[in-house]
């Protein structure tokens, strides 16, 4: 079944991660034009961003350690992971714990056309060609299969080609944040549950280590910031968002 793997990975009783109902995923392959892509920035085990794109209803998904690059010469590692929901497309937030557990924010998202006749020969073949067009990324793109990284099969490169939206910009660095709400990590962090990880922080070592505790400690600064003198509750004063289910 489409995202059995998706599931398996997740207790999605507990997780704020969409389920993906089946429905939405029957109706989205049906499509064949305006087809979703995004990429979220997530901080895990390690930062990376996962780029993901519409096809046969779900999210073909692919975690990129570096980040994408404008640049032709650069061959980024894309490793590719689980179909995600399409529901996943718009997911940004914090993940309290379990698979996955850290902060992800909606870096890029809009649509995307595939180069070729056919994407599933092209993913077999390990060559899917394409175009994006997003806020941040944009024009013709390659994800090629590669060997290595210890003989997977799910390591792949991608690589822009050179066209108008080619360059030497870093665009990790020069638009780093969400194109959702325009928030970093730490606003995510203290606009959801700060405290969550007060007592039971994902354990995280070394260069992730230090990102998370600044952003930890980050969150809360502006967290006290925002609180209305004498107030307890914060600025917005909203509830914490619910679950879907
Ligand atoms: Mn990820």
């Amino acid at each position: 079944m489409p995202l059995d793997r998706y599931r398996k990975k997740r207790d999605l009783r507990t997780s704020p991660e969409p389920a993906g109902d089946e429905r939405v995923r029957a109706a989205r392959a049906a499509r064949r034009r305006e087809l979703f892509f995004c990429v979220q920035k997530h901080l895990a085990s390690h930062l990376h961003y996962d780029l993901r794109l519409e096809h046969g209803g779900v999210l073909l998904s692919w975690a990129v350690p570096k980040g994408p690059s404008l640049d032709p010469r650069d061959k980024r590692l894309a490793m590719q992971t689980e179909d995600h929901p399409y529901e996943y497309g718009m997911f940004e937030g914090v993940i309290p714990s379990g698979y996955g557990a850290g902060i992800v924010m909606l870096w890029d998202r809009g649509s995307w056309r595939p180069e070729v006749e056919d994407v599933g020969a092209a993913l077999a073949k390990g060559d899917l060609k394409f175009t994006l067009d997003g806020y941040k990324l944009k024009g013709s793109w390659v994800l090629v299969r590669t060997r290595g990284y210890g003989g997977s099969k799910d390591s792949w490169l991608l690589i822009k080609h050179r066209d108008e939206w080619s360059g030497p910009l870093d665009i990790t660095a020069f638009a780093p944040l969400s194109v959702k709400s325009e928030r970093d990590f730490a606003d995510i962090l203290a606009a959801g549950d700060p405290d969550i990880w007060t007592s039971n922080r994902p354990a995280r070592t070394g260069e992730t280590g230090t990102m998370l505790a600044e952003i930890i400690e980050e969150a809360a600064r502006r967290r006290s910031a925002a609180r209305p003198a004498g107030g307890t509750r914060s600025a917005s004063g909203k509830k914490k968002a619910g679950r879907r289910r």
